[in-house]
């Protein structure tokens, strides 16, 4: 039998997972078993508060209702297949995907007295930008809630997080049911109670969703344009046949990004095709008035793709005409690619320890 048949026979008899459920709709399930109403609240805490990863360590829950919830329902945990550590301190996880019997990849990016969290929130991608590996392997499924919440209980550096960006496998809008749910979960009072400033949700800009994550949550935002021309995105990006660039702006238009929430573009650089003077003018038209910033990415070459990445002296020249013209411009530091950590260099492949 093939590993497509099983996987189907397998997931019939999976538990439904815990992780991603609000106070409420534990109290409905718990109420279903016969436990008091209460322990949904307690379960919600352990989860999200203490972080505990079996029901056993819930030990203020009878013995009984334990045994009950884990005979009913899983957690929805699970352990690091294992991981790489980057020269730099990047340290790159990989994560089991029972349904889809594939792995996912997430990333902790130290910085100073930082820890980024970089999130999977699917198993390969559908989008196939040409210049990324994830795109490269195609799609494989999208992470439940618990799969996504899992990367921030099951890495070693939990309890020390200070933020996290949804800018690993995936495209974030592309699963945003969960996506939701699980962002919801981490700036809850119920939940983890972060603040939505420490969160950054990054996409090609998928218009349907974006808009419903613009009014629904708080957190910041990041958009990948890596080319201000129609046509030259499109050769690299197929979602912009789906979804204009310009249409993407139009929507941020109508946010304010003055205050407390951020936009940025996400800009990597390839040299000879969206590096020059004409591009710079291009992106100025494009993203005048609005306020946001640029952060200019170096291109990590990835197999049978062609491009090169832009020279220093290039980036550098171009991030000071754009901050010249009043857009805040940046070149962001690569991090963790000697691990293929680095942006869009995750494949979900077991290379580590
Ligand atoms: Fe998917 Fe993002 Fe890679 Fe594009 S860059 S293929 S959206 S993971």
């Amino acid at each position: 039998m093939l590993q497509r048949d099983i996987i189907p026979i397998f997931v019939k008899f999976m538990k439904e997972k815990l992780l991603g459920k609000n106070p409420e709709e534990l109290k409905s399930l718990v109420a279903e078993l016969g436990l008091p109403l209460y322990t949904g609240k307690q379960i919600a805490q352990w989860m999200y508060v203490k972080r505990v990863r079996s029901f056993d360590e819930m030990t203020n829950i009878s013995k009984a209702g334990r045994e009950k919830l884990s005979e009913c329902y899983d957690l929805g945990t699970a352990d690091p297949l294992g991981y790489a550590l980057s020269s730099d301190g990047t340290k790159k996880y990989l994560f089991p995907v029972k349904e889809s019997g594939t792995a996912i990849e997430a990333v902790i990016i130290p910085d100073e007295d930082r820890r980024t969290l970089c999130v999977s929130s699917q198993s390969g991608c559908k989008m196939g930008c040409r210049f990324c590996m994830t795109g490269r392997q195609g799609f494989h499924g999208s992470l439940d809630a618990a799969d996504i919440l899992n990367q921030f209980i099951s890495v070693d550096e939990s309890e020390q997080l200070t933020n996290a960006v949804f800018m690993g496998m995936g495209e974030p809008l592309d699963n945003y049911e969960n996506v939701s749910r699980a962002i919801t979960a981490l700036t809850a009072e119920w939940g983890f109670a972060w603040s939505p400033k420490r969160i950054t949700l990054s996409s090609i800009g998928v218009l349907p969703y974006l808009k419903r994550f613009l009014d629904e949550s708080r957190c910041h935002l990041a958009i990948s344009l890596h080319n201000p021309f129609p046509d030259e995105r499109l050769s690299v990006m197929p979602v912009q046949k789906a979804y204009h660039i310009e249409d993407v702006i139009a929507l941020l238009r109508e946010y304010d990004f003055s205050g407390q929430r951020r936009v940025s573009f996400e800009y990597t650089m390839f040299s000879g095709f969206n590096d020059s003077k004409r591009h710079e003018d291009g992106l100025i038209r494009l993203l005048k008035g609005l306020e946001c910033r640029v952060n200019l990415i170096r291109f990590h070459k990835i197999p049978d793709f062609p491009m090169e990445p832009s020279p220093d002296m290039v980036m550098e020249n171009f991030r000071d005409r754009l901050n010249a013209h009043g857009i805040t411009c940046t070149i962001r530091a690569s991090r963790g690619e000697d691990i293929l950590a680095a942006c869009g260099m995750l494949a979900g492949k077991h290379n580590g320890q």
